[in-house]
């Protein structure tokens, strides 16, 4: 009878993950026409087949081969979106997650209520929805609340070659979830989609897929692209070198669109803005935004004027010294630290360039300038899809995002500086500073290939053949280089105790993993394991502490471990509405407008001059008086979202009292989610927040700063004392429990003349000194 049992849910279970239905797709005929031209429509075939058969596959193809777009297409045409479940598409980015959902939906001609993005902040998934495209993270979350997926019959994890590390978890987790849900009758499929060829991470891993998953490789029909390396390798000014070969592109060489690959967002805009100087056009219609504007005959006659300035010399950029400017958080973010070009006339003499035709005043058709990276606007991000105005020759300024979650159309040229803005954390100190690198030869390969999509194409290389030798080979998984106390957290709360042996395709370092299990202890998430004398016993026991009652309420907040704390202490004394408003402040990227930028003119250099000191005095104003100086640049901050709330948080408030109204906006929605996930961990404590909230007391000021530093009691620093003053690099200086160096408060901070005794930082950032700030860590 057993036996029958079992048969019957084999064949059951056959039945249901082999869907036999065919879902019509009603496709206009020109998204018709354009989706065969697509090399992965070539494979449908054998991608069906192989998923089928198999509960795992993996796919590898180009980036532009339609990977994204189709693939959730023909899971649906096959009926795997059906009562039992739906399918979901995880992305590394945001960007990416909102518009390939966009995308996918005009193709399928559906609404946005069936093929939906879900993103930390915002989505617009419906009871309807049948094709689900989120950010990694939010998956993650997911798997928190229901292990098994249940509302999933498929998950594909897209752009896994990104090696971003919830990607990287999510593959881990759902090796083991699909044969889970296998056994239980429940089928599900997994799909494994990535750019570059390196699979081997994931299918060759015995501890991740105990058969190997088939990897089915879409050809890519790529036309041949022609490397040209430069003989020398500039490594200060990159930009002004990138700058002139672009130029030298849309002078001498035939039509095609012209891709740049820089580093961050200030390089793009400040590219952009040479650009349109030097190929201005006139559109027909309005300008929509300041990322187009037109340069007029203002501009033009500026620009004529600056050509006559003799021996300026270009700002120098220097490589070396790049982890010296003040830098924002993200690899594609505002690099505050670049000087604006706009007053230099050298760049456009191309006097030392031997083709130079002797043209002076650009007779050339005019170059259409767009930017492109990960915190442009969705409307501004789509222009790229859309062909040039005519009689205009396309041209993208870049960050990496174009290097494979976006396929833009019609490129013939590359340029590649070659470098990449990252991230560095040191393990030990829990320093971390951006610094612009090398990049990979698999991703400067990835760069070259996206000239080659509809027609050979050429790719400019800003390096010698003999820098790109000494590339390395593949860019480094990102969990080998950031602190995981969040991973390890979200982990034990998976109840996978022993983390160490988790299936991870590449495993964070052993040191990582101590440091955080010993983190997690010290903030009373994981239990205290019982000492013994032996060393070794203690170091395993180390690795496999159980969770907490405290630590499973901070996992299920959507922050790092630390403010997590804070959320779970904040019940007392009526604090909670400002803890949960001052961790919404620190976890958001940087609330406050840089003052220290740079002046593009005299002009502006002036009006800046003045702007830095009224809003300082803004700040002052905020930061209080009496006890609630106590609070430091927290205190500045409550008074920013509380002002900011009062005043209905608009743009223009934003503008006027120098904060980010980007930042400003996703603080009010996080504090929202906080908000619910405080009540349904704790409901008897009911919080409600009201927005424009009432300065706190000065009883629970004090009770504040208690709160924060039981999140952040590692990160407290003392103010050097009187005999390491003798030593001058201690003027001013604090010492901290995990470091040797000095560490400085910073001039933005409301703390820089005060220096009080103690202090307590978010991180340490290194720029031009080691600087304790407000900046958030590892948060989704
Ligand atoms: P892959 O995932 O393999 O990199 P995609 O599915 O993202 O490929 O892209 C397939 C094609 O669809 C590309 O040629 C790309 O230019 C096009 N495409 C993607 N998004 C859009 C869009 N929003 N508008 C127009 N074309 C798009
Ligand atoms: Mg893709």
């Amino acid at each position: 009878d057993g036996k029958n049992n079992g048969d019957q849910e084999k064949i059951q279970t056959k039945m249901l993950s082999q869907p036999a239905i065919f879902i019509p797709v009603d496709r206009k005929p020109e998204i018709q026409e354009a989706r065969l031209k697509l090399p992965v429509l070539a494979e449908e075939q054998v991608i069906m087949e192989a998923v089928k058969e198999n509960p795992c596959v993996v796919i590898c193809g180009e980036t532009g081969s339609g990977k994204t777009t189709q693939v959730p297409q023909f899971l649906y045409e096959a009926g795997y979106a059906s009562e039992s479940g739906i399918i979901g598409i995880t992305e590394p980015r945001r960007v990416a997650a909102v518009s390939m959902s966009h995308r996918v939906a005009k193709e399928m001609n559906m609404s946005t209520r069936v093929v939906s993005y879900q993103i930390r902040y915002e989505g617009n998934v419906t009871s309807d929805t049948k094709i689900k495209f989120m950010t990694d993270g939010v998956l993650l979350k997911e798997v928190q609340k229901d292990f098994l997926l249940q509302r999933y019959s498929v998950i594909i994890i897209d752009e896994a070659h990104e090696r971003s590390v919830y990607t990287d978890i999510l593959i881990g987790l759902l090796s083991r979830i699909v044969p889970l849900r296998n056994k239980k009758g429940m089928p599900m499929k997994l799909l494994v989609m990535s750019a570059t060829l390196r699979v081997e991470d994931f299918t060759e891993n015995q501890k991740l897929f105990r058969t190997p998953p088939p990897v089915i490789k879409v050809d890519s029909r790529q036309f041949p692209v022609t490397i040209h390396f430069n003989k020398r390798t500039p490594l200060d000014d990159y930009i002004g070198e990138v700058f002139q070969k672009t130029c030298k592109i849309h002078r001498m060489l035939p039509p095609g669109g012209i891709l740049v690959f820089l580093t961050g967002q200030a390089e793009v805009h400040s590219l952009c803005r040479r650009l349109r100087k030097a190929f201005p056009f006139r559109k027909a219609n309005t300008s929509t935004g300041e990322d187009e504007e037109a340069d007029t005959s203002e501009a033009m006659r500026k620009f004529k004027k600056t050509k006559q300035k003799k021996n300026v010399s270009l700002p120098r950029i220097d490589l070396a010294n790049y982890s010296a400017l003040p830098v924002d958080e993200g690899d594609e973010d505002r690099d505050a630290g670049i000087r604006d070009e706009e007053d230099e006339g050298s760049d456009l003499d191309i006097a030392d360039d031997p083709d130079n035709t002797g043209e002076k005043a650009d007779p050339c058709i005019p170059l259409y300038v767009l930017p492109l990276y990960s915190l442009l606007a969705p409307e501004q991000q789509a222009k790229v899809f859309s062909p040039p105005p005519y009689g205009t020759r396309l041209c993208i300024v870049a960050t990496n995002v174009a290097e494979t979650s976006l396929t833009i159309p019609g490129i013939k040229y590359v340029v590649d500086c070659g470098r990449v803005k990252k991230r560095f954390y040191d393990r030990v100190t829990g320093v971390s500073s951006f610094k612009v690198s090398w990049t990979s030869q698999a991703a400067a390969n990835q760069r070259a290939g996206r000239a080659g999509r509809t027609e050979p194409g050429h790719c400019y290389r800003l390096y010698s053949s003999a820098v790109f030798g000494d590339f390395s080979l593949f860019s480094e998984a990102e969990i080998t280089r950031r602190p995981v106390e969040d991973l390890v957290l979200q982990m034990k709360d998976l109840n996978i105790e022993k983390v160490v042996n988790f299936p991870f395709p590449t495993p964070p370092t052993g040191e990582a993993l101590v440091a955080a299990e010993q983190l997690l202890i010290s903030l009373g998430a994981l239990e205290e394991p019982p000492r013994t004398e032996r060393v070794k016993e203690m170091a395993r026991a180390r690795l496999s502490c159980p969770i907490t009652p405290l630590g499973r309420a901070m996992a299920s907040f959507p922050v790092a471990p630390r403010y997590a704390k804070m959320l779970a202490l904040g019940k007392q004394q009526g604090c909670l509405p400002y803890v949960i408003a001052v961790v919404a402040a620190m976890t958001v990227r940087e609330i406050f407008e840089d003052l220290d930028r740079p002046a593009g003119s005299e002009d502006e250099s002036a009006k800046l001059t003045q702007r830095r000191a009224r809003l300082t005095q803004m700040r002052r104003l905020w930061a209080g008086q009496g006890a609630s100086l106590l609070l430091g640049d927290l205190m500045v901050m409550l008074g920013a979202v509380g002002a900011c709330e009062f005043a209905g948080c608009t743009p223009k408030f934003c503008e006027d009292n120098g904060l980010r109204y980007k930042a400003m906006v996703e603080i009010r929605k996080l504090r929202g989610q906080l908000t619910n996930a405080v009540n349904s961990v704790c409901p008897e404590v009911g919080v409600f927040v009201d927005p424009k909230m009432t300065p706190p007391t000065e009883h629970q000021v004090v009770c504040l700063r208690q709160i924060v530093l039981a999140g952040l009691g590692d990160h407290l620093a003392r103010r050097a004392q009187a005999e390491d003053i003798l030593d001058a690099k201690w003027n001013n200086a604090y010492k901290t429990c995990l470091m040797d160096d000095p560490v400085f408060i910073h001039p933005t901070s409301a703390l820089f003349k005060k220096l009080p005794e103690f202090v307590v930082y978010q991180e340490i950032m290194e720029t031009t000194k080691m600087y304790m700030r407000g900046k958030p860590t590892g948060v989704q």
